[in-house]
C-alpha cells in the first residue's frame, strides 16, 4: 500500500491519527532539531497524557500505602490500585480478578512461574520447551531452574520466514516436557504465533503452556480463555502504561498450588516464629509495597486503549505495516528479517554493507528513533546468522507520513555509508 493511495488515506481519516497524536505530549518534541519519528515502541511505548496525569494526580491527591490504612487516603489509594486488577482481568478476559498477579513486568512474571511453579516439579531428565524466537526473559529463567534441577531446555524450530509451525512443535511435546513457554508475538520479527493451536496440543498431553504476551498486548485483543493457555505474562510499559508494572495471569488451580516467591509484608495471613500462613491469591504473590502510582497509571492506559478500541488501533497499524513493508522492499540492499504472514507492525531489517548501529546513529540525527542490536534475542540472531538488526517498531500513533519520512531519511543515511 502506498502512502498516497486512497485506502491508506481512508484509514487515516477513519482513525484520526492526528487527534490521537495530540494525546501523546512527547510526540511533539524534536530531536537534533528534527521532528521526532518514534519507531521504537516495541522497546517501550510512549504515554498518553491520561496516563501521565493519572500518576501526577495520584501523588498530588491520593498518595498513601495500599491495604495498610483505614484512613480515607489509604482506602482511596487501595481502590484506585485495585481497580487496575479489574481492568486487567477484563482486558485479557480472565475468569477472575484474583488470578491477576501484579508484577514489575513480564520478566518478573516469568521468573515467578519458573521458580514457584516449575522448579519444585522439575527432575533430571525433564525438559522445558521454548522456541527459537524467544526473548531472553523467556529463556534465561528456564535455564536457571534447569541448572538447579537437572532438567534441560528443548527448542522448537522456526522457518526462514520467522514462523513457528505447529507440527514440529507438537513432535517435541513428549512426556519429558513439563512446561512449554512461547511468545505470543516476537519482539524481533513481529510474528504472531498460533497460540490457540499450540495450547490445544499442550492440553491434550497435560503440558502447561506459558505465553509471553509482552509484544501482543499493545496490538491484539487478548482472551486467555480462548487462547487456552495456563499462564499469560505482560508488561505495562509497552502497553502505554508506566514502567515497573506488569502482570502474571494464571489458572487458579496453578496459583493455589504454587508456593510464594517473595516473602514479606502484605502476603501473609499470620506470622509466628514457628511458621507463617499466607494470604489468598493474588496477595500471596505480592510481597511488600508495590508500584502503586504505576498501576494506577496502567489502569488509565487500559481505559485509554479501550476508549479508542483495539480493533480500530489494529486496523490502522496493519495499514502502516503494509505501507512500510512495501516501501522498504523497494530499498536496494535492504533485507527484512521476519516475513511471517501474521505480523504486528515490527520490522527488523539489515542494509547490505552498513552496520546496524551506524545506521541507527545516523537515523537518530535525522530525528528517527529505531533500535539496533540483538533485541535480547541472541539465539534468534544466531538462527539468522547476524549479530544485530535494525528494528522499526510502530504503534497506533505513527502515521503514513512518518513512514515516508523514515524511508527518505534511510535513503540519505544509506548513501552516506555506501
Ligand atoms: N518478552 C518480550 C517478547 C519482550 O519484548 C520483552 C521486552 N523487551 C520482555 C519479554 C521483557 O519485558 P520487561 O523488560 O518489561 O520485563
Amino acid at each position: 500500500m502506498n502512502a498516497s493511495s486512497p485506502s491508506s488515506k481512508g484509514d487515516q481519516d477513519a482513525f484520526d491519527v492526528e487527534r490521537i497524536r495530540g494525546d501523546f505530549p512527547l510526540l511533539a518534541r524534536t530531536v537534533h532539531g528534527k521532528p521526532l519519528i518514534y519507531l521504537d515502541s516495541a522497546n517501550t511505548s510512549q504515554k498518553p497524557a491520561a496516563v501521565i496525569d493519572s500518576v501526577d494526580r495520584f501523588y498530588r491527591h491520593t498518595n498513601a500505602n495500599v491495604a495498610r490504612a483505614v484512613h480515607a487516603l489509604g482506602e482511596e489509594a487501595t481502590s484506585a490500585y485495585e481497580a487496575t486488577r479489574d481492568k486487567l482481568a477484563r482486558f485479557i478476559n480472565a475468569p477472575s480478578r484474583d488470578e491477576v498477579i501484579f508484577t514489575s513486568g513480564t520478566t518478573q512474571a516469568i521468573n515467578l512461574v519458573a521458580y514457584s511453579y516449575a522448579l519444585p516439579r522439575l527432575q533430571p531428565g525433564d525438559t522445558i520447551l521454548v522456541t527459537q524466537m524467544e526473548h531472553h526473559a523467556n529463556i534465561v529463567p528456564w535455564q536457571l531452574v534447569c541448572e538447579r534441577s537437572g532438567a534441560t531446555l528443548k527448542v522448537a524450530p522456526i522457518n526462514e520466514a520467522g514462523e513457528l509451525i505447529v507440527d514440529p512443535f507438537v513432535e517435541l511435546l513428549t512426556p519429558d516436557v513439563k512446561l512449554a513457554a512461547v511468545t505470543h508475538v516476537s519482539n524481533v520479527l513481529g510474528t504472531i504465533n498460533p497460540i490457540s493451536a499450540l495450547s490445544r496440543e499442550c492440553r491434550k498431553r497435560g503440558i502447561p503452556l506459558l505465553v509471553d504476551g509482552s509484544q501482543a498486548a499493545p496490538h491484539l485483543r487478548i482472551d486467555v480463555r480462548a487462547l487456552g493457555c495456563d499462564f499469560y505474562a505482560l508488561t505495562g510499559h509497552k502497553l502505554f502504561g508506566p514502567t515497573g508494572t506488569g502482570m502474571l495471569w494464571a489458572k487458579r488451580e496453578h496459583l493455589n498450588a504454587m508456593p510464594p516467591f517473595f516473602g514479606g509484608g502484605e502476603m501473609i495471613r499470620e506470622v509466628k516464629f514457628e511458621g507463617t500462613t499466607f494470604a489468598d491469591i493474588p496477595h500471596k504473590f505480592e510481597a511488600g509495597t508495590p508500584n502503586i502510582a504505576g498501576f494506577v497509571g496502567l489502569g488509565a492506559a487500559l481505559d485509554y486503549v479501550n476508549g479508542i478500541g483495539l480493533e480500530k488501533l489494529a486496523g490502522h497499524e496493519q495499514a502502516l505495516l503494509s505501507h512500510a513493508t512495501e516501501s522498504m522492499s523497494n530499498v536496494p540492499g535492504l533485507r527484512i528479517i521476519g516475513e511471517a504472514v501474521e505480523k504486528v507492525p515490527v520490522i527488523s531489517f539489515l542494509i547490505e554493507g552498513a552496520h546496524a548501529h551506524d545506521l541507527a546513529t545516523l537515523l537518530d540525527h535525522e530525528g528517527v528513533a529505531v533500535r539496533s542490536g540483538h533485541h535480547c534475542a541472541h539465539p534468534l540472531m544466531q538462527f539468522y546468522g547476524v549479530a544485530a538488526t535494525l528494528r522499526a517498531s510502530l504503534a497506533f500513533y505513527n502515521t503514513h507520513e512518518e513512514i515516508d519520512a523514515f524511508l527518505a531519511a534511510l535513503e540519505r543515511v544509506r548513501k552516506l555509508l555506501a
